[in-house]
């Protein structure tokens, strides 16, 4: 990039580390996914900070499965991770698991049981709470704090053979149980879950905790700077006191914010909702805020990287505007995208004095990056939008009204000379003339005109179903709202569209695709998308109507 960014605060730290030879100047981060759901917007943000500070720094960056909760992660959630990172155009350097580390996890325990800095405690969940203290007060110790080095390592090693059940046992590090921070008042290292692991299967029955496998983790991959969100930001005085005492290498732990997106939910636990309960189709149905959601709706990688770059890394919480998304996406689909015609909502526009028979029409397909043309065949009957013909014209109308000329894009100018109505007043037929003289690239008319409307000859047309989206929330914050953030969703954040008009180039349309239909939005070809049944998903309109329907109001 031409323009010279200032740094960010971990750049700045990376740089100060290179410039004092820390690690040699070796730079090596991590994108650290629990695979319990599928990846969202907010993790792209994590995606490009770790992998875009290898990239800036010629270091390298690791995708590491934390996979040490057994009853919530599952092998699909892995898989759909990586496709997602792949798309967003990054590739990692060593894929691994938490999981691999199991063994060598626990021989870490095995280290601080024998160095007399954890222990075996039978207290119940509850009786652990209990004792916790509070921000204002100690926590008092465990009656099993002193048990010997060897009936710890003795139980432990039970632990781990299977002789307890679940919460009937775990081991805690012996640290300070009148610690200021409460993290630190002898933290969980392992609890016992009797179950199956997406990895490991049965091998093991005790699990380690977060802070005793993250930083352990970033330490045997020689991670240089771990970076996490900042709810973590308590954790990292744990996340030092175990490398310390193992005396393994130092990884350091750096914290931002996350990142919030408006109208819209973020945590893996409430997406999750939204799709067990069948709020939304899938993790990828297109309203959904996560990186397959946004693939499925039409979004370009791209837009998604460049909506993480320049929102920056920010030290405090922060709920970013969804338009600043879309207007990435309108701004790279603006240079990408054929122009079609398709007519949304379809009334009949009959050309009475046209006799002629297969004429078609070489349109350009992209005026913004030129690419050629297409045919698209003409006829004396066309499709228009409803919308594009008053009876009685309001103010400013240019569109079809009676005795207005208005041309049909890329073919003719027409004359409005009026319409058929049924008996309850809807617009069944519109009639116009030609003006033969008027036709596109070769106009002899000498006429201006102010309005340019699409059309689809009806006996060319294809038929498409489209899916018009909304926001999913009919709130900014559905989160921060009182209750439940389920009472916020949108009613009709989904539109659909049956039979839609299409010209016969798409024909040939394959899922994944986008197009921009002219006047209407970009569209993307949907997944469950096939020549027999064509459906579109609209990516975004042109210009933002909701921002002006937001004034309106
Ligand atoms: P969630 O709360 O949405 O379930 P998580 O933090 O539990 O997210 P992880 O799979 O643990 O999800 O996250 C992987 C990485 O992505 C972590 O480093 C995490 O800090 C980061 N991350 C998650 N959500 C966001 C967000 N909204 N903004 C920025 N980074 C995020
Ligand atoms: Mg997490």
């Amino acid at each position: 990039m031409a323009d010279e960014k200032s740094l960010n605060f971990i750049e700045e730290i990376i740089e100060n580390d290179i410039a004092a030879g820390v690690n040699d100047g070796r730079i090596l981060t991590r994108f650290p996914p629990e695979p319990n759901g599928y990846l969202h917007i907010g993790h792209a943000t994590s995606i490009c900070l770790n992998f875009g500070l290898a990239k800036k720094y010629n270091g390298k960056c690791n995708l590491r499965f934390d996979d040490t909760n057994p009853v919530t992660e599952e092998t699909e959630y892995v898989d759909n991770i990586k496709q997602d990172i792949k798309w967003l155009g990054f590739e990692w350097d060593n894929e691994f698991y938490a999981s691999d580390y199991f063994e060598k996890l626990y021989g870490f325990a095995v280290r601080l049981i024998e160095k007399g800095l954890a222990y075996v405690d039978d207290s119940t969940a509850e009786e652990i709470a209990a004792t916790k203290g509070s921000t204002v007060a100690p926590g008092s110790d465990s009656p099993f704090r002193n048990r010997s080095i060897e009936e710890n390592l003795t139980l432990f090693s039970e632990m781990r053979a299977g002789k307890y059940k679940d919460g009937e046992k775990t081991l805690r590090a012996k640290i300070d149980m009148a610690h200021p921070n409460l993290l630190l008042r002898d933290p969980l290292m392992y609890r016992i879950k009797h179950a199956h692991h997406h990895r490991t299967g049965n091998d093991w029955c005790i699990y380690p905790m977060y802070d005793f496998a993250h930083g352990q983790s970033d330490s045997i991959e020689e991670i240089t700077h771990s970076i996490c969100t900042l709810e973590f930001i308590h954790h990292r005085p744990l996340y030092n006191w175990f490398i310390e005492q193992l005396g393994i290498f130092p990884s350091r732990q750096f914290e931002f914010a996350r990142r919030n997106l408006t109208y819209t939910v973020m945590s893996k636990r409430k997406l999750l909702q939204l799709v067990n309960e069948q709020h939304v189709a899938g993790w990828d149905d297109p309203r959904m805020p996560t990186i397959s959601g946004m693939r499925r709706r039409g979004y370009p990688a791209v837009a998604l990287r460049q909506f993480s770059d320049t929102v920056g890394i920010a030290k405090r919480e922060n709920i970013v505007d969804i338009g600043l998304l879309e207007f990435y996406v309108r701004e790279n689909l603006n240079k990408s995208t054929d122009r079609v015609m398709a007519v949304l909502d379809p009334l009949k526009l009959v050309v009475t004095n046209y006799e002629l028979d297969g004429e078609v029409f070489e349109i350009e397909n992209n005026p913004e990056t030129p690419n050629g043309t297409r045919s698209v065949p003409f006829s004396r009957e066309l499709w228009i939008e409803r919308e594009d013909f008053m009876e009685v014209p309001a103010k400013k109308y240019f569109r079809l009204a009676p005795g207005n000329l208005v041309r049909l894009k890329g073919a003719y100018i027409v004359r409005c000379e009026g319409c058929k109505k049924a008996e309850d007043g809807t617009i069944e037929e519109v009639y116009c003339t030609y003006l033969p003289e008027s036709k596109s690239g070769n106009d002899t008319s000498g006429l201006s005109v102010k309005g340019t409307i699409h059309w689809v000859s009806t006996k060319d047309a294809i038929t498409a179903e489209v899916r018009l989206y909304d926001r999913l929330f009919r709130v900014e914050d559905p989160s921060s709202e009182d209750g439940d953030f389920k009472e916020y969703i949108n009613p009709d954040s989904l539109n659909v569209l049956p039979a839609v008009y299409i010209e016969p180039a798409l024909q040939r349309a394959v899922a994944g695709e986008s197009y921009q239909f002219m006047r209407k939005g970009y569209f993307c070809v949907d997944s469950e998308s096939t020549p027999g049944k064509l459906v579109f998903n609209r990516t975004v309109t042109l210009k933002d109507a909701w921002a002006k329907e937001v004034k309106r109001n």
